[in-house]
């Protein structure tokens, strides 16, 4: 117990403690940008993103500078697009830690050609028959009730659950054909994805890609000649990254 050096207690008995509260206070803005992404959620339900004028990207939530660029965006508008599902997960706790009834899926949301994304609650009637790639919208809250705050969003659905949703029979039996997969389409987009290669333009292509070969559903000619070009491109990334000669031609696979 540290003291006053003044001070000193002869006494244990003239020890004194008050047990009282000193009031505190924090405030937390979100930021300039952050603040117009809130207030555009609350009073119009859309989403604000930012574009920079050099290097042309976009992103979500908007944001006052370029992370490439470190310039600051003055372009801001709402997307106008559906989102998509990046990456979900299920759940079985709650944001307190109890356990909870059923599993929550929550999902990374992002959007065709847009940096940046939304992590939420995705919410579909069969939660089996969430896939990656599959397009959401958000649910919102009534505008009476929104306060621009990012449960204003009730979680995002899925906006149409066409070919993408599978019975669970037809799933095992995807997974299943999954094992005789062409092992070459596989490392290729292995390959791809470990390249480094940004594929922030060509999200969308992989992400469907990836969804397709995951569960084992042969590519058509098509994306099979998309995948092979996203390929090369990712080996000529790898290529201008790396130095050429740690790279012998064997190492690549043939396209
Ligand atoms: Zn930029």
């Amino acid at each position: 117990m540290r003291l006053p050096i003044l001070e000193k207690l002869a006494q244990l008995g003239q020890a004194r403690h008050w047990t009282d509260s000193i009031p505190l206070e924090f405030h937390y803005t979100a930021g300039v940008a952050g603040e117009e992404f809130r207030r555009e959620l609350r009073d119009n339900g859309r989403f604000l993103v930012s574009k920079c004028s050099k290097c042309k990207s976009t992103y979500i939530p908007a944001r006052m500078y370029c992370a490439d660029c470190f310039i600051e965006m003055k372009d801001q508008f709402p997307i106008d697009k559906p989102g998509y599902v990046y990456s979900f997960t299920f759940v079985n706790k709650d944001r307190s830690g109890s356990d909870t009834d059923s599993p929550i899926t929550v999902g990374l949301v992002k959007f065709e050609d847009v940096k940046g994304g939304i992590v939420h609650l995705l919410d579909a009637e069969d939660p089996d028959s969430i896939s990656i790639g599959m397009k959401v919208a958000p649910s919102l809250k009534n505008l009476s009730e929104r306060t621009g705050a990012i449960t204003d969003i009730l979680a995002f659905k899925p906006i149409s659950t066409g070919p993408s949703k599978i019975s669970v029979e037809g799933g095992r039996a995807d997974r299943q054909a999954a094992g005789s997969m062409d092992d070459q389409t596989r490392s290729l987009l292995h390959s791809i994805e470990e390249s480094g290669y940004p594929i922030e333009e060509d999200e969308m292509t992989i992400s469907s890609l990836r969804s397709k070969i995951g569960k084992g559903e042969p590519l058509s000619r098509e994306e099979d000649r998309l995948l092979h070009r996203l390929g090369d491109k990712a080996r000529e990334w790898r290529k201008a990254v790396k130095s050429s000669s740690e790279t012998e031609p064997g190492d690549t696979l043939s396209g």
